[in-house]
């Protein structure tokens, strides 16, 4: 295994254009990110993995898209405009501000190096505030959401009864989310805005716990599905002092960055907290009946929280490696196909009119079912490792012969090894080899 700094995959991200700092032409703008041409489609393939296996493949789990902006009260009654808070220190040397939790060294600072100039710690509301309508006044205080869970919680009723649901089931959404983190870093490990896979799945409360120990199987399983290495993946059960206001237990996926063990997901059971709080504030009843039974009850809830923005950049942590190659490195990014942005890269051998022309008619065919990238530019050895470097799992290459026995040479990203293939036959067998 290739062992990967950060600085390796920001620079890659950035030469290549996977991810840009945000505003960069005025300086950049702290802990924000734009995803260009080759993350964009890395992040939507991240999502469509989690969206296929979490909604589609299952008869259980519905989709929902609410807003980012809501009611205050949803905020109140979920506990976030009181507790979702982190402890902040300031050094009183350098005025610089930490999150009292991730410091290595509680008393000293990681900015100027002084020991015992800290601030007692404060804790600060991690929520962005904004107004909605043009008067700034705090009636009209409103919050970017700071995770998608609660558009789910006050949609329960809604969802459960335009579908008929019956327990168990589930509501699944991926969205934006906000928070205004005192410490972010560790590039888009930890932004200010990102992205949220989020699923709440109601049960019958003596289920619970069954279905938390499913839960975190099927969340193992689905990094492991996309090829993530399974040395590098491990789950952390949450002690008691650690657990949310919310959960009687939470079990973290964790992976192995380049700074060691940090959270890619977490995995919470919510118990009945949400829809209780919801039914007190709101005044609707939120519990289910059960027809079987004739009783009326407020089911339990298994949280899967996966982060979309994160998971994406873990995956391209994973893919890294560098090898040698006829005494040469060559660096490849081995995604799995169904996460790769392109799919295949169709490469004239040479810039002879006739094989450009052979090459845009294959691409055409192939662009209809896939994202692929044709290019013209530069040297072939030069481009099959900028198609290494960018993980797309299939080079084909029309040449001179291409021209008379109407074939094609597809070459393996990982085993580098060459098929010469019939034109006609590329989208079948690129079609079989992109599970
Ligand atoms: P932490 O304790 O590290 O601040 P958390 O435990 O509060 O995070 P959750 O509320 O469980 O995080 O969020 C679920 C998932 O959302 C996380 O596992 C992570 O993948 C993602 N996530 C949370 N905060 C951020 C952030 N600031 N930037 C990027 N992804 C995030």
């Amino acid at each position: 295994m290739t062992e990967v700094t950060l600085d390796t995959i920001a620079n890659l991200a950035k030469k290549r254009g996977f991810v840009f700092q945000s505003s960069e032409i005025y300086g950049g703008i702290r802990s924000a990110y734009d995803y260009g041409p080759l993350g964009v489609e890395l992040l939507r393939n991240v999502k469509e993995a989690w969206w296929r296996s979490m909604v589609q493949e299952r008869a259980d789990v519905v989709g929902l898209d609410s807003a980012i902006i809501q009611a205050r009260e949803v905020w109140r009654a979920s506990g976030h405009e009181e507790v979702f808070t982190d402890p902040m220190v300031e050094c009183r040397n350098c005025n610089s501000r930490f999150r009292l939790d991730k410091l290595d060294d509680p008393d000293q600072c990681p900015t100027c190096g002084k020991r015992g100039q800290f601030t007692e710690p404060h804790e600060f509301n991690l929520m962005f505030r904004t107004h909605m309508g043009p008067v700034e006044s705090d009636e009209n205080l409103v919050y970017l959401r700071p995770e998608t869970a609660q558009g789910i919680f006050v949609n329960y009723e809604n969802v459960r009864r335009t579908n008929r649901l019956k327990l168990p089931f589930g509501i699944a959404q991926i969205g934006k989310s906000f928070r205004n983190e005192i410490t972010p870093g560790q590039f888009v490990f930890r932004t200010r805005e990102f992205e949220q896979m989020e699923m709440e799945f109601f049960c019958a409360p003596e289920e619970a716990d069954e279905w938390f120990t499913y839960w975190l199987d099927a969340r193992m399983r689905w990094y492991l599905d996309l090829g993530m290495t399974e040395e590098s993946l491990r789950l952390r059960h949450h002690d008691a002092d650690e657990l949310s206001h919310y959960s009687s237990g939470t079990a973290d996926v964790e992976y192995h960055f380049p700074w060691g063990w940090d959270e890619l997901e977490g995995i919470a059971n919510r118990t009945d907290y949400d829809l209780r709080q919801h039914t007190e504030f709101s005044g609707e009843d939120l519990r289910y009946y059960d027809q079987e039974k004739n009783e009326r009850f407020f089911p339990h809830v298994i949280e899967p929280a996966a982060g979309a923005t994160r998971a994406t950049f873990a995956f391209l942590i994973d893919g890294y490696a560098e090898e040698t190659v006829n005494d040469e490195t060559r660096t490849v990014l081995r995604l799995h196909p169904r996460l790769a942005p392109y799919k295949a890269a169709i490469l004239p051998l040479s810039k002879k009119p006739e094989l450009i022309e052979l090459a845009e008619r294959v691409a055409d065919g192939l662009r209809k079912r896939w994202m692929v990238e044709l290019d013209v530019t530069q040297s072939i050895g030069r481009r099959y490792r900028r198609q290494d470097e960018i993980g797309t799992p299939y080079c084909v290459t029309v040449d001179f012969d291409s021209l008379e026995d109407g074939a094609a040479t597809v070459r393996d990203r990982d085993t580098m090894a060459q098929d010469r293939v019939s034109m006609d036959k590329v989208a079948s067998y690129l079609e079989e080899r992109l599970v």
